[in-house]
């Protein structure tokens, strides 16, 4: 590839709205252009990443034994209310009308596609387990696409569906899976962590997500260093925290006036008692059906534990009037005497004297027992809580950590929910009917390609790792003028070609210090400068971009030297 036809430009500034370093780099090296936010077009080095991360997915999903298909992009929603899940997507999927009126998405994910495929073509065990595959575009309306290629409206995904006979056989293909997941990341020059994810709009009830840990991540990630745990923020669990306030009071239940305390510290304060001590209590609507959680006055709620134990698709904090009409104003909401159901978490179980809003402006209620309370009725105990550095281990005790993660894959363990929902039987050998039970896989290809820039770079730009490098070799051709430059240039570029190698002719009438720095930017595995001056001295220079280690080496050897770096890098 000669830059003199790329229409390669390279920018000294960062971009405005580039926040986090892979988006800067990936933009000033001219790998993206943006059409607009969430929004980019790939130039000519930056699809040949995407392409080179493509190739390395598709190997390992064949080598686990799945096959690659090709779904199309645009589904009838009649799929999606097959599935139930129409509802669920909300504002997130892409609707669109063809000229029958008929309402048609831009897939966000293929789980019905992918059940329907099978159930068109599948009718017996005998053509089970099957896992298929695909790499494709998908659209997701996202609240706020940022970052670059992190989360865009439009991107490329790989996804996976595996269906088996059995719950044990769909164990073996979700192990497949993620054992093929931990091969790729490596290729890629990853250090991706698998960690128990939140199963999320695409259910089921076990999941893994894998996270390149980076502070610019967008998921928080809590980690035991003693045994190993590791879970994303949205589902991570805890042993409950030790409470303080165990022991029934022997004063009364008491209204107490706490003028203008609205928060749990203001109410804390007024009522001269530590902030854990008042719950904190709120209301939300799922699916407009009003509803209340009670945390402890340090701790906050996990909404997707919410969304979770309560089955539902929208979920939002409610209104000021719905939550006023059901449980008192902001700020002094309470429990005593609703009529909504109150969910409470784990943390709060032993609380047998804690304070809470009184329902009413200004007022709460201190030595309420929140176990024995007849007029405190909960619904349901479970873990709402959001997990934070130094709660305790679920598994072992020890104080968890918290890390910052990039989610670049995920697998599912979806069971029936899919294909019991949209009738997909097969026949076993006794002729029974079962219903196949599915697992589904996704890898954000683009957003891994950003991933790689973001855990690989240093001051003067990106270092790929030389699997995914969108140009192993960088050729400087310093002299134009010098017919023995050209001819060196010529030479080495059509026998690193003829080998395999993506090679880079710098041609352009720059500065050498301008191709020096934009070669470091780009990231190219290996910089070799051809200049008059060089080949006076004996060769050529060939330069290492991790190690900057550098080399004067003949003409003639430069391939092979060349082609011995990039196989040892
Ligand atoms: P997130 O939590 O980041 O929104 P998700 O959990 O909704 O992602 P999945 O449905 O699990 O995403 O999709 C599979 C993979 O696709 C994710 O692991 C992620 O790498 C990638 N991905 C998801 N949304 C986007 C997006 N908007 N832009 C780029 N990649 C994405
Ligand atoms: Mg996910």
């Amino acid at each position: 590839m000669r830059w003199s036809k790329t229409l390669l430009t390279t920018l000294r500034e960062d971009p405005k709205d580039a926040e986090i370093v892979s988006h800067k780099l990936m933009m000033r090296a001219g790998l993206l252009v943006k059409l607009e936010g969430g929004l980019y077009s790939y130039s000519p080095l930056g699809v040949r990443v995407l392409h080179k991360v493509e190739q390395i997915v598709r190997e390992e999903m064949d080598r686990a034994g799945a096959c690659e298909v090709l779904f199309t992009a645009l589904q009838p929603i009649s799929l999606w209310e097959e599935s139930g899940r129409a509802g669920i997507m909300g504002k997130s999927m892409f609707r669109l009308r063809d000229r029958n009126d008929n309402t048609m998405v831009l897939g966000p994910t293929h789980e019905e596609v992918a059940t329907d495929y099978l159930r068109t073509l599948v009718s017996s065990y005998r053509q089970l387990p099957a896992t298929v595959y695909q790499i494709q575009t998908k659209f997701r309306d996202e609240i706020r696409p940022r970052f670059g290629l992190m989360r865009c409206k439009e991107f490329v995904m790989k996804d996976a569906y595996s269906f088996d006979l059995t719950s044990e056989d769909a164990d073996v293909s979700y192990q497949k899976m993620y054992d093929a997941y931990l091969r790729i990341f490596k290729r890629c020059g990853l250090d991706a962590h698998p960690v128990e994810a939140d199963t999320g709009a695409i259910g089921g009830n076990h999941s893994h997500e894998f996270m390149v840990l980076a502070p610019s991540g967008e998921d928080g990630i809590l980690h035991c260093p003693a045994c190993r745990y590791a879970a994303n923020q949205e589902r991570a669990e805890r042993q409950a925290p030790p409470c303080d306030y165990a022991t029934p009071s022997a004063e009364p239940r008491a209204k107490v006036a706490t003028p203008g305390a609205h928060t749990v510290d203001e109410a804390a304060a007024a009522l001269g008692i530590p902030s854990d001590q008042v719950v904190k209590s709120l209301v939300y609507l799922a699916d407009g059906k009003p509803v209340m959680v009670l945390v402890r006055g340090n701790a906050d709620l996990c909404e997707p534990k919410l969304r979770r134990l309560l089955g539902c698709g929208e979920l939002e904090m409610a209104d000021p009037e719905t939550t006023a009409r059901a449980a008192g104003p902001f700020g002094s909401i309470g429990p005593i005497g609703v009529s909504i159901p109150v969910y409470a978490d784990y943390g709060l179980r032993e609380a047998r004297d804690v304070a809470v809003g009184a329902g009413e402006e200004g007022f709460h209620v201190a030595h309420c027992n929140l176990m024995d309370d007849p007029d405190v009725k909960i619904a349901q105990w479970a873990d709402l809580a959001t997990v934070v550095a130094g709660d305790r281990c679920p598994k072992c005790g020890a104080p968890l950590e918290l890390a910052r993660g990039i989610e670049v894959g995920h697998v599912f363990k979806l069971g029936l929910k899919y294909t019991k929902a949209m009738k997909f039987t097969v026949l076993d050998q006794n002729k029974q009917s079962v219903t196949p039970v599915m697992g589904c896989y996704g890898i954000g290809v683009s957003r891994t390609v950003q991933a790689i820039a973001e855990q690989n770079n240093d001051k003067d730009g990106i270092v790929w790792p030389a699997a995914v490098s969108p140009c192993q070799v960088a050729l400087l051709q310093l002299d134009a003028k010098s017919e023995a430059v050209v001819a060196a240039v010529a030479e080495i570029e059509s026998k690193l070609e003829a080998a395999g190698a993506d090679v880079l002719v710098d041609d352009r009438d720059e500065r050498p210090g301008i191709k020096f720095k934009d070669a470091d930017l780009i990231g190219c595995t290996v910089r070799v400068t051809v200049g008059a001056r060089s080949l006076e001295k004996g060769g050529v220079e060939i330069r290492l971009r991790r190690t900057g280690e550098t080399q004067l080496v003949p003409v003639a050897d430069a391939p092979a030297k060349i082609l011995g770096l990039l196989a040892a890098n």
